[in-house]
Order: C-alpha cells, then sequence, then structure tokens
C-alpha cells in the first residue's frame, strides 16, 4: 500500500506557487488577489477563511476579507459582490458558505463574475467544466485530479466508482473522471442513497473515491484488492487517545482498507489538505487571465 500523502503534495504545490509569485513580482507583473465574504460568526466558516487568507500569505498573494454581520441584507450582498467584481485589484472571489437562511446562496453565487469565480460553483463554470472548457473547477474535485496526476495514478479504462452526488464533490467528479483527457478516460459508476447492491459496486471499482458523509461506512469486504481509494469525508469523533479528546475519520475504514489498497489517502492529511491549494491554482489562473483571456 502506498499512502498518498496530501499534506506533503500540498506544500510542494505552494512552494511551485510561491516560485511563480516571485517570478511575477521580478517582473514588476500583478500580484494575485484573492477575496473573501464572510457572513456572519460561524466558527468552522472564520476558521476556513482565515485559514485561506494564511495560505495566501504564504505564497505572497494580496487577500481581503469582507465581513458581514449576520443580518446583513441580500441586497447588501448583492452589491458587495458587484463592487468586488468591478475592482480590478481583485482577481478571485470566494462567498464562505452556507450564508444565513434570508440569503439565496445560489443569487449571491450567480451574481459573482464567472472570470473571478475561483471556487467554481457558478453554473457558467460548472457547465463550461461539464462540456470540457476551459473553466475553473471546485477546490475539492480539483485537488483529488491534482492528487492523482502527482501520484502518476494511472485513470485510463479503469472502473472508476464515486460513491456520492454532491454538487460539490460527487457530481463534478464523475464528470472529471469520465472526460476524454488525463488524468479522466475511465469508466464511472456514480453511487448515492438509493443504489442498490452497493457493496457489489464498488467490489469492482479501480478507483474508489468515497464522498459519502458517512464515518468508516467503507469497509475492507467493499473494496477491490489493489484498488485505489481516495477518502473525501471528514468527521470530528471523540477519543480517548488524542489530548483533544477528539480525532479526525473519514468515510472509509483507514485501518482494514488500507491493507487491500494500491494507494490510500488518509484522513487527516490526504484530500483535505489540496482544497485551499486549489483555490490558490485557481487565483493564480485567474490573475493570468488562463481561463477567459
Ligand atoms: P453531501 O451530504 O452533500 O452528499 C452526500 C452524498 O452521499 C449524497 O449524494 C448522498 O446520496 C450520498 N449518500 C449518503 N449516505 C449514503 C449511503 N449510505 N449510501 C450511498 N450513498 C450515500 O456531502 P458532500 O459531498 O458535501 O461531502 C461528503 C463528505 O466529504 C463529508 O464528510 C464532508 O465533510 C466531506 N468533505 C470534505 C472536504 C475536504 O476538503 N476534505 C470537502 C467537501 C466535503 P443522496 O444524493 O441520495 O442523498
Amino acid at each position: 500500500m502506498k499512502l498518498i500523502d496530501g499534506k506533503q503534495i500540498a506544500a510542494t504545490i505552494k512552494d511551485e506557487i510561491a516560485s511563480e509569485v516571485k517570478r511575477i513580482k521580478d517582473n514588476d507583473g500583478k500580484v494575485p488577489h484573492l477575496a473573501a465574504i464572510l457572513v456572519g460568526e460561524d466558527p468552522a466558516s472564520q476558521t476556513y477563511v482565515n485559514n485561506k487568507s494564511r495560505a495566501c500569505d504564504r505564497v505572497g498573494f494580496d487577500s481581503s476579507t469582507y465581513r458581514f454581520p449576520v443580518d446583513v441584507s441580500e441586497k447588501e450582498l448583492l452589491d458587495a459582490v458587484n463592487f468586488i467584481n468591478n475592482d480590478p485589484e481583485i482577481d478571485g472571489l470566494i462567498v464562505q458558505l452556507p450564508l444565513p437562511d434570508h440569503i439565496d446562496n445560489q443569487k449571491v453565487i450567480q451574481q459573482i463574475r464567472p472570470e473571478k469565480d475561483v471556487d467554481g460553483f457558478h453554473p457558467v463554470n460548472v457547465g463550461r467544466m461539464t462540456i470540457g472548457l476551459p473553466s475553473y473547477v471546485s477546490a475539492t474535485p480539483f485537488g483529488i485530479m491534482e492528487l492523482m496526476m502527482r501520484s502518476r495514478i494511472e485513470t485510463k479504462g479503469k472502473n472508476c466508482v464515486i460513491l456520492g452526488r454532491s454538487n460539490i464533490v460527487g457530481k463534478p467528479m464523475s464528470l472529471l473522471m469520465a472526460r476524454n483527457e488525463e488524468p479522466g478516460n475511465a469508466t464511472v459508476t456514480v453511487c448515492h442513497s438509493k443504489t442498490q447492491n452497493l457493496a457489489e459496486i464498488t467490489s469492482r471499482a479501480d478507483i474508489l473515491i468515497v464522498a459519502i458523509g458517512q464515518p468508516e461506512f467503507v469497509t475492507a469486504d467493499m473494496v477491490k484488492e489493489g484498488a485505489v481509494v481516495i477518502d473525501v469525508g471528514i468527521h470530528r469523533v471523540p477519543s480517548s487517545k488524542t489530548k483533544s479528546g477528539f480525532k479526525l475519520i473519514g468515510d472509509v475504514r483507514f485501518d482494514e482498507v488500507s491493507e487491500k489498497a494500491s494507494f490510500i489517502t488518509p484522513v487527516p492529511g490526504g484530500v483535505g489538505p489540496m482544497t485551499i491549494v486549489s483555490l490558490l491554482m485557481n487565483t493564480l489562473k485567474a490573475s493570468k487571465k488562463e481561463i477567459y483571456g
């Protein structure tokens, strides 16, 4: 079994981006700038946005955070998106989700100019990805493709089974794995909560990508000998063995599945570290106008 070390791969990519930013600065070019809109005081959202801004500092990007109280009106938020859309200094904009209930998430996402939608959630970017045009791909699927590419995992002609069909992970993952490009060119099956004979389907997978949000759902008997297993799930559970009293686990029973897999991502340290790095890669593309010219 070979561990896919997302932490190490993410660190390498950050170094590559930092070198690129240095080169841009040395040539008096424009430093990439990522903006984030954060509404309310949710601790997880605050941590996530702070991590993004720290990652920007680490690679030499400019970053800014626009903070709003939880009772901000939809109109105020849409105006803020417009303001950032029209600021030539800002290359990429993300809106930290979820937004409060009185705000229509989709309306806000669709207000972002697709050229600045580095989260890849705007329907224009999703549509462009679907038909194989250059687009921003959302962070988690983009990160997984990068992990597979850098781990030299052969995907062409392989049986790929994806557990989960969410808009942010399972669905885009299925399109990327089926595209006529490398990595890609796999034969893809997407499973969800209504799928029958799930274990039989997963047991045929050469590549198994699990994003269902169920702690340690995938056990060794569901996995083919030598399969590549990508675990997207992340759960904080009580533990008597850690100082904090908690530990992180995935959607896969790592101890037993790692015995059968040829490659596997751990939790933590697998898919997770790639998410912010993907956002940095998209922001660099935005500042170089690689997607929309
Ligand atoms: P969602 O809850 O949006 O989607 C879960 C999907 O899994 C749905 O399609 C659902 O089916 C399916 N599903 C749920 N239970 C079962 C089951 N018993 N059998 C088969 N299919 C099932 O989750 P996300 O895609 O947003 O996230 C999945 C996991 O990945 C979560 O643990 C999340 O925390 C984690 N995550 C981690 C990230 C990272 O950076 N590491 C980033 C994003 C997510 P149906 O459609 O029928 O309801």
